[in-house]
């Protein structure tokens, strides 16, 4: 089934009694030629890709949950690709254009909405920075904006300017970006791959693998044992508890990144909003609500909630920035588990267990990076090597002192 206004127009005036559901429910069958384990939006864009780019669709996704469960329904919905490094900012920008088409794409309303990022910064050493980012991201074919103060001031008016620690100084702006509805991504990805012949199995979760000899056969489910040519992990917070069960130790620690949702207010705010001398963004969803979040809990965690003192340190956060948030009651709030890599920077690559392939690594930036990821682990799964603009995503890059560590920050995944 095709969605379209007209669609929508005649399902009005015929009571919505022919809508299908959006995807199957199937059982599992005993083999696949690719299984997905997890059900995020990686993995269901992985699916989609295998089946429309490479004509692979003997192919199950297995979700211990639900669609949409994971983080990929809990992030704050920021799309943008003002990366620095060569080994980043090729890729970021190629989600950013998958983006830019994905609605058309799989025929599904997934509310891209390019409003724009700004970054502001409070220093002169901070606008150097910037600019050199600025001038990296130019580079490599994306787009970015210097802003002048001035600038800012007419764009954002109800920033402190004037806070005497925190002076705003100007913003390195990228207009491109913005933000998506989280969930209808993963809701339109696995809609697409579904009706490709992709099996979506909810409920359905990975206990174990089939190893033998080196090879990866299959995998041990709660229900039952599904044999598979390729089994291709993808399971975010989760990377370092299901690469166990193949006796594989990661270079990631889990910790909980929070995110908070205010009452809805009259739109204010233009886009979306960081603040340079502290973590903290924020922008408006359409329903006036202001979506906010700040830095991850600093211990190690599988748990799905977050502690107080992140909440008062992202709130001081959004003080600090735009005092009026202050008046705003806090509506709702919640965690997901992220998996933090030592150079903050994600894994596309093959396992040195054949037919075991891993996606993990995402920290907290993998929602932007959803269209490319599916791209390119599609493009390794299909090819057995890795799509130009990943190659840097192996996993024996810290053997080869070959990070890409984008915030300079060394091996302390809590800081990425
Ligand atoms: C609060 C918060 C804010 C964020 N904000 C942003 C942002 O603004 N911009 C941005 O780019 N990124 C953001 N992120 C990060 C982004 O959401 C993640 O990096 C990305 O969603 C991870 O990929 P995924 O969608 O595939 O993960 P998930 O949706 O978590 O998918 C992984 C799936 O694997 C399943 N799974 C785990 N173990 C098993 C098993 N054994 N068997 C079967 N299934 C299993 C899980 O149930 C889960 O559904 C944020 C994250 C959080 C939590």
């Amino acid at each position: 089934m095709r969605y379209s206004a007209l669609k929508v127009f005649k399902e009005a005036l015929t009571g919505h009694k022919g809508w299908k559901p959006v995807w199957r429910e199937p059982e599992p069958k005993a083999e696949y030629d690719v299984v997905i384990i997890g059900g995020g939006g990686h993995g269901l864009a992985t699916a989609y890709y295998l089946a429309k780019e490479h004509g692979i669709t003997n192919v199950a996704v297995l979700e211990k949950g639900w669609i949409g469960g994971g983080n990929v329904g809990r992030n704050t919905t920021i799309i943008r690709s003002n990366y620095m490094l060569p080994g980043n900012e090729h890729f970021y920008e190629l989600s950013l254009k998958l983006w830019e088409n994905l609605e058309q794409d799989f025929n599904y309303n997934a509310m891209v909405s390019q409003r724009g990022i700004l970054n502001l910064i409070h220093s002169d050493a901070q606008r150097d920075a910037f600019v050199r980012r600025g001038n990296a991201m130019v580079m490599a074919g994306a787009d970015a904006e210097l802003l002048s103060e001035e600038q800012v001031r007419k764009e954002c008016p109800f920033l402190d300017f004037d806070n005497a620690r925190f002076p705003i100084k100007g913003g390195l702006a990228q207009r491109r970006g913005g933000s998506v509805r989280h969930d209808a991504v993963a809701w339109g990805y696995a809609r697409g791959a579904d009706s490709r012949g992709v099996d979506i199995i909810q409920n359905c979760e990975v206990t174990g693998m089939v190893i033998g000899n080196g090879v990866c056969s299959g995998v041990e489910t709660s229900q039952g044992t599904i044999k598979a040519k390729k089994v291709a992990v993808c399971v975010a917070g989760s990377s370092s508890r299901v690469m166990s069960m193949a006796g594989m130790r990661l270079p990631i620690e889990s910790h909980v990144l929070q995110a908070f949702v205010s009452e809805g207010l009259k739109p204010i705010l233009p886009g979306v909003v960081t603040f340079g001398a502290g973590h903290f963004y924020v922008s408006q969803s359409d329903k006036g609500g202001l979506v906010f979040g700040g830095d991850i809990d600093g211990y190690n965690s599988y748990a799905q909630r977050g502690n107080l003192p992140v909440v008062e340190d992202v709130c001081e956060g959004g003080m600090a920035l735009m005092p009026m948030i202050g008046r705003a009651r806090l509506l709702r709030m919640w965690g997901g588990i992220m998996d933090m890599s030592m150079d903050g920077s994600p894994f596309i690559d093959k396992t040195h267990i054949n037919g075991l392939y891993f996606n993990g690594g995402w920290c907290y930036g993998g929602f932007k990076a959803t269209p490319a990821s599916g791209w390119c682990y599609a493009h390794l799964l299909a090819r057995d090597e890795p799509h130009p603009v990943a190659t840097e995503y192996r996993l024996d890059r810290f053997q080869r002192g070959a990070m890409i560590d984008e915030k300079g920050v060394g091996a302390q995944p809590n800081l990425h």
